[in-house]
């Protein structure tokens, strides 16, 4: 087996996670799981454990250990109980692929030893690329994007950055409250926002999704996967999600991807690539589909798409103070500690008020996110239910 179908799965009990065994069940002589990381579902790793013997496994929460291994039926599975054998894992010849999929800035340092080590990742973890976009540059050859619309943009274009292309549109399903009036959004609770539309995803990106910062990131991240200028990226609301984004040549035509709205299929393409592989799932029957809308956002309601433009216009370091602070603005949120419309406040704060630093490296980066989440945190004290 070619070491690229040998793969390691950072966050397997997540959404992608799961989704992306789901695929290889579809396609199960052809890859091999090396290693599955999970933050604390002791019992989801357990089954996954069973059905996919990897070599090793990893729990991020410790003291579950224990419990996990009281679960597990095959027993030739290594569970590491350092995060330093993971790091070596990551660095070792012992895979080729790293499926990133952990949720937030956790995901960054470990998604920064595969790309170092000369891994193909076939990133979800778009927080990374937004905190460390220009570190990441240099490794853009080895990145394939499982982010639909990003998925969408490469299923056309690849690695390749078209000096025809005018403009990537993004589409955006718009999250719950597209049509909620902006006088009642001072009303809006954790359980609304976690209910979305049209995907199933995990808590933090439903939440980025009503507050429309998950476009925000995305934004930050097309930018720096397919190496744009920022006015040619821009975002088209399109709540049935079938679309899942465009681009406009410099001729007049426009090419688009489009297909039910389910993980499997982009991670299908990525973990293929070239070659497309099972997915699980089948193809869109236009007649039946219905009507598909088309609006521009509205920057009233939601002010983060305009923040990822600002971000990049500016430094860097403006893209990190921005992620670090709607992650813990989302999680002060999902808490019950600050209102929904609070987040936005919480990100303007920290980008207007955080002095910038620059840094060169990964372990900069990470120093510099430190100390700036201890100024949110201050940021997040004022905006604390009383
Ligand atoms: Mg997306």
């Amino acid at each position: 087996m070619s070491s690229d179908n040998k793969l390691i799965i950072l966050g397997s009990t997540g959404s992608i996670g799961k989704s992306t065994l789901e695929v290889i069940k579809h396609n199960k002589d052809s890859y091999e799981v090396v290693c599955l990381t999970a933050d604390c579902s002791s019992a989801a790793l357990a089954e996954q454990i069973n059905i996919f013997k990897p070599k090793y496994a990893y729990l991020n929460n410790h003291s579950l250990i224990d419990d996990l291994r009281s679960m597990l039926t095959h027993n030739e599975t290594r569970i590491l109980t350092d995060t330093n054998q993971l790091h070596d894992i990551l660095k070792s010849d012992l895979y080729g692929t790293l499926v990133s999929a952990m949720s937030g800035s956790t995901g960054l340092f470990l998604t920064y030893l595969a790309l170092e080590s000369n891994k193909k990742v076939l990133l979800a973890n778009k927080e990374s690329l937004v905190m460390a976009g220009d570190l990441f540059s240099k490794f853009r050859k080895q990145i394939i994007p499982i982010d639909s619309e990003h998925n969408a943009i490469f299923q056309i274009i690849g690695h390749s950055n078209s000096k025809e292309i005018d403009k990537i549109i993004l589409t955006a399903s718009g999250g719950p409250f597209r049509t909620y009036p902006l006088s009642k959004f001072d009303q809006i609770s954790v359980e609304m926002a976690l209910k979305h539309p049209n995907w199933s995803m995990g808590r933090k990106i439903t939440v980025d999704s009503a507050t429309m910062m998950n476009k925000c990131l995305e934004i930050i991240e097309a930018y720096y996967l397919f190496n744009l200028q920022v006015d040619q990226i821009s975002v088209l609301i399109h709540p049935e999600s079938i679309i899942h984004s465009i681009i406009n040549y410099h001729d007049g035509s426009s090419v688009c991807q489009f297909s039910e709205p389910n993980m499997q299929i982009p991670i299908s393409y990525a973990l293929g690539y070239p070659k497309r592989i099972k997915s699980g799932r089948s193809s869109l029957d236009l007649s039946t589909t219905g009507n598909l809308n088309f609006t521009e956002v509205d920057n009233n309601k939601f002010p983060s798409i305009n923040y990822a433009f600002e971000a990049l216009k500016s430094s860097d370091n403006l893209c990190l103070i921005l992620n670090a602070s709607n992650e813990l603005a989302v999680n002060a949120f999902l808490n019950k500690k600050i209102s929904f419309v609070n987040i936005f406040s919480i990100i303007e704060d920290s980008m207007n008020l955080i002095e910038t630093s620059s840094y060169s490296n990964i372990e900069e980066i990470l120093d510099v996110d430190i100390s700036c989440r201890k100024k949110i945190m201050q940021i997040i004290n004022k905006y604390l239910i009383k």
